[in-house]
C-alpha cells in the first residue's frame, strides 16, 4: 500500500513536520509520532507538504488516534493566534493540548451533568429584562457580535448572563465563562449551581492530572457543556462553542505574561468571529479599549443602570493628605480614624485598601542613604513581618531583616520607609485594639478556596476591619461593609505604564464600590496627596466618562493603543555587554518605514531580573499596518548569539 506524506503540527517550538500514513489523514486528526528519541502526540495540519524535505528522513506515524478530531474553528484559531503573537504555532497548539492524554483514560471519568436551562426561575427589573432579551436573541441568531454588558457592581450582570448561557445551551451549544482565577470561588459555583442545578465544568491551574483530563475529554466531547475557567479555558478543543463571556473584562490577568503572550479578552472575540457566536464583555469599569469599540460601533452595549433593589453608591470624601490637620501621626487619615469609630460602634464593617503586600516597600539606612535592593534585580526589598523577611516581589529572593547597615556597617539605622499592609494593620491594632482584623494580599491567601473561606468569615460577621490589596476588589457580596478607605490613591499614578491611570482608576472605583452593598448606605474616604489629579477628581465624582474621554485624547494624541499598534521588544542576557550590542545591532537593522517608529533601545525600567540584563526597544505604528509582517522581516535579518533571548510582546500590558 502507497505511503502518503502528512502535515503534523507538534506540540512544541518544531511545529509542523512531515511524515507518513497509510492512508490520507484529514487535518485535525490525532495522531502519535515519533519525535527524536521519543513518541508524542500531534495532530494533522491544514499546511501543504513540504515537498522538499528529503522521502528518506520521513517516518511514519505510529498510530493515529480515533476519539477526537480538532475541529476547523480550533485549528484556525490556532494559526490566528501564533501568527497575531508572533510565536510558533506548535507553542499555541500546546496550550491547546494542556490535559490531553490518550492512553490514560480514566476508570471513573468525571461526568459533567448536563446544565438545566429552566432551572431557576429569576424575575428581572425591566432594565435588566431588555438585556436579557438582546442577549438571547444574539446567541439565537448564531452571528459574530460583541456585547458589553456595563453596569455597576451588583447590578445583576452575571444574572443576566446566565440567561445568555441558558439559551446557548437550549441551542445545543457550548458556552464558556472566562473569569479572573481568583474568583472562581465555590461562591460563584454556588450561584451556578442555585441557577442551572447543577455544577459546570472547571478549569484553572488547580486541577488535578486526572480532573484536567477528564475535564479535556469533556469538552472534546461535548458533553461538558458549560465550562468556567482562567484565561487558558479559551484554548479548549470546544466541538460546538456558541458563546463566550468575558466577566471583569478590563481585567489585567487576561494578559498572559510568558510563553505565549496573549490577551485572552482579545483572543475571545477572535475565537467568536472564527465561530460566528456571541461574546459578552461583563464588566463594572470597561477597558479602555473596549469604551472605543463601543463608541466606533463595533460592539453593542447594554446598560444596567442600577443596583438591584435599593442599594446606593457609596459617599465619597477626599482627604487632603498635604494639609497639617489630615493626620497626626501613621498613615490613617483623622477623618478615617472617626469613620471607622463611627462604623464599629454601630457593628459594621470597614474595609482598607492599599496596594502594596508585606510591612514597608522599602528599608534605607538613616546614616548612609543606603537601601536594600535584590541581588540578583534592580528592585527594593521589600519588608514582610509575617513571616519576617526580606523580600524581592520579581524573582522571590529572600533574606533575614538586617539589624546593621550592609554599607555602612552602623548598628540601628535602618529604617522602614512607607507603608503596606501589614504596616496598615500594625497602626490599626494601635488604635482599635479591640477590633477583629484581617490582612488579605496574595501572600496571606494564595488560591480561589482560601480567598473562599475569607469572603465566608466576613459574611458571617467574624472579621470587623479587612485590610487588603487588590484582591479585595474582587470580593462578592458583603451587606454589612459600609466604610472603604483608600490609604494611598497615589500609587498607580506615576509611571510609565500606558495604563496606568486606567488601571488605578479601575482598581479604585471597584474598591470604593464594595460600601454599602445592601441596604445600608456606605462611605468611602479616598486619601491622596494630589486632590487635584484627574483620576481622583473623576473617581471622587464617580465620572467615569469624563475620565475615559481624556485618556482617550491623550492616548490620541501620542497614537497609542487603542489608536495605533504597539509591540514592547525585550532583549535580555546574563552578559551585560553582550546584551547591549544585541540591542544596539538590533536597532541598527530597523526599516525606515512611514508610521513606524523604533523608539529605544534603553535599559529596561528593571534594568536587572532574575540575573538577566535587559534591553527594550517599543516598535509603535499606525493602526492600519501590519506590526507582525514589519517585526519579522526586522528579526529574521539578525543572527543573535543562543544566550540572547528577544522577547515580543505585541500590544503589552506590562512596561517593566
Ligand atoms: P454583578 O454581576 O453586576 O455584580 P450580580 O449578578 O452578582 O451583579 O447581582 C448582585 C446581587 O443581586 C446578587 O446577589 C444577585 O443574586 C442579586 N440579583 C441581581 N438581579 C437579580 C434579580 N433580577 N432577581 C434576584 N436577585 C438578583
Ligand atoms: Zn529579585
Amino acid at each position: 500500500m502507497k505511503m502518503q506524506k502528512i502535515s503534523v503540527l507538534l506540540p512544541n517550538p518544531f511545529g509542523i513536520c512531515t511524515y507518513f500514513a497509510e492512508e490520507n489523514l484529514m487535518p485535525g486528526r490525532f495522531v502519535q509520532v515519533p519525535f527524536g528519541r521519543t513518541h508524542i502526540l500531534g495532530v494533522v495540519w491544514d499546511t501543504p507538504i513540504d515537498e522538499s524535505f528529503p522521502d528518506n528522513k520521513i517516518k511514519p506515524i505510529d498510530k493515529m488516534i480515533d476519539d477526537f478530531q480538532l475541529s476547523k474553528e480550533n485549528r484556525s484559531f490556532i494559526d490566528w493566534v501564533a501568527s497575531y503573537t508572533l510565536s510558533p504555532p506548535g507553542l499555541v497548539l500546546k496550550m491547546a493540548l494542556t490535559g490531553a492524554e490518550f492512553d490514560k483514560k480514566s476508570r471513573q471519568p468525571l461526568s459533567f451533568l448536563p446544565p438545566i436551562p429552566g432551572h431557576a426561575e429569576v424575575s428581572f427589573s425591566s432594565s435588566q429584562q431588555k438585556a436579557v432579551d438582546d442577549l438571547t436573541r444574539q446567541v439565537k441568531q448564531n452571528t459574530f457580535s460583541v456585547t458589553l454588558l456595563d453596569g455597576v457592581t451588583g447590578s445583576g450582570k452575571t444574572e443576566v448572563y446566565f440567561e445568555a448561557i441558558a439559551e446557548a445551551i437550549r441551542q445545543g451549544r457550548q458556552a464558556l465563562i472566562l473569569l479572573p482565577e481568583i474568583t472562581l470561588t465555590t461562591a460563584w459555583l454556588k450561584r451556578f449551581e442555585k441557577r442551572f442545578g447543577v455544577q459546570p465544568a472547571c478549569w484553572h491551574s488547580g486541577l488535578t492530572p486526572k480532573t484536567r483530563r477528564d475535564t479535556w475529554q469533556a469538552v472534546a466531547n461535548g458533553s461538558a457543556q458549560v465550562v468556567v475557567g482562567a484565561r487558558s479555558a479559551l484554548f479548549l478543543p470546544f466541538q460546538k462553542l456558541g458563546l463566550i463571556v468575558v466577566d471583569e473584562e478590563h481585567d489585567s490577568s487576561y494578559k498572559q505574561e510568558d510563553g505565549v503572550l496573549y490577551q485572552a479578552r482579545d483572543m475571545a472575540v477572535v475565537r467568536a468571529r472564527l465561530g460566528s457566536f456571541s461574546v459578552i464583555l461583563a464588566s463594572a469599569t470597561p477597558s479602555l479599549e473596549t469604551y472605543c469599540n463601543v463608541k466606533s460601533g463595533r460592539y453593542q452595549r447594554l446598560v444596567l443602570p442600577e443596583r438591584f433593589q435599593d442599594a446606593v453608591l457609596p459617599e465619597m470624601t477626599l482627604v487632603d493628605m498635604r494639609s497639617k490637620e489630615a493626620k497626626e501621626k501613621g498613615f490613617l487619615s483623622i477623618a478615617l480614624k472617626s469613620a471607622i469609630a463611627e462604623t464599629l460602634q454601630v457593628h459594621q464593617q470597614v474595609l482598607l485598601f492599599l496596594n502594596r503586600r508585606g510591612y514597608a516597600p522599602m528599608r534605607l539606612c538613616r546614616a548612609c542613604g543606603e537601601k536594600l535592593v535584590c541581588p540578583h534585580c534592580s528592585v527594593f526589598l521589600t519588608e514582610h513581618h509575617h513571616p519576617a523577611a526580606m523580600v524581592c516581589h520579581q524573582c522571590g529572593y529572600t533574606r533575614s531583616i538586617p539589624t546593621k547597615c550592609p554599607a555602612c556597617g552602623e548598628e540601628g539605622t535602618l529604617i522602614s520607609c512607607g507603608p503596606g499592609v501589614e504596616r496598615i494593620a500594625e497602626e490599626v491594632a494601635e488604635v482599635f485594639p479591640l477590633a477583629r482584623t484581617a490582612v488579605i494580599t496574595s501572600d496571606t491567601v494564595s488560591n480561589a478556596s482560601a480567598f473562599d473561606a475569607l469572603c465566608g468569615q466576613l459574611a458571617s460577621g467574624e472579621v470587623d476591619i479587612l485590610i487588603g490589596t487588590q484582591m479585595l476588589a474582587k470580593g462578592h457580596n458583603f451587606p454589612n461593609l459600609t466604610l472603604v478607605g483608600i490609604v494611598d490613591a497615589d500609587f498607580g499614578l506615576s509611571g510609565g505604564d500606558l495604563r496606568a491611570s486606567e488601571r488605578t482608576f479601575q482598581l479604585l472605583q471597584q474598591v470604593s464600590g464594595r460600601a454599602g452593598r445592601s441596604v445600608h448606605k456606605g462611605r468611602a474616604f479616598i486619601q491622596t496627596y494630589s486632590p487635584q489629579n484627574l483620576v481622583i477628581q473623576a473617581l471622587l465624582k464617580g465620572d467615569r466618562d469624563v475620565f475615559m474621554e481624556t485618556e482617550i485624547q491623550a492616548r490620541q494624541l501620542l497614537g497609542m493603543p487603542p489608536f495605533g499598534r504597539l509591540a514592547a521588544i525585550i532583549i535580555s542576557a546574563g552578559n551585560e555587554q553582550l546584551c547591549q550590542r544585541a540591542a544596539k545591532a538590533l536597532i541598527s537593522k530597523a526599516p525606515f518605514l512611514n508610521g513606524v517608529e523604533f523608539l529605544g533601545p534603553v535599559q529596561a525600567p528593571i534594568y536587572q531580573l532574575r540575573g538577566k540584563y535587559r534591553w527594550r526597544i517599543l516598535v509603535k505604528s499606525e493602526k492600519t499596518i501590519r506590526l507582525q509582517t514589519i517585526l519579522t522581516t526586522w528579526l529574521a535579518q539578525l543572527k543573535l548569539p543562543s544566550s540572547v533571548t528577544i522577547r515580543i510582546d505585541i500590544d503589552p500590558y506590562s512596561f517593566f
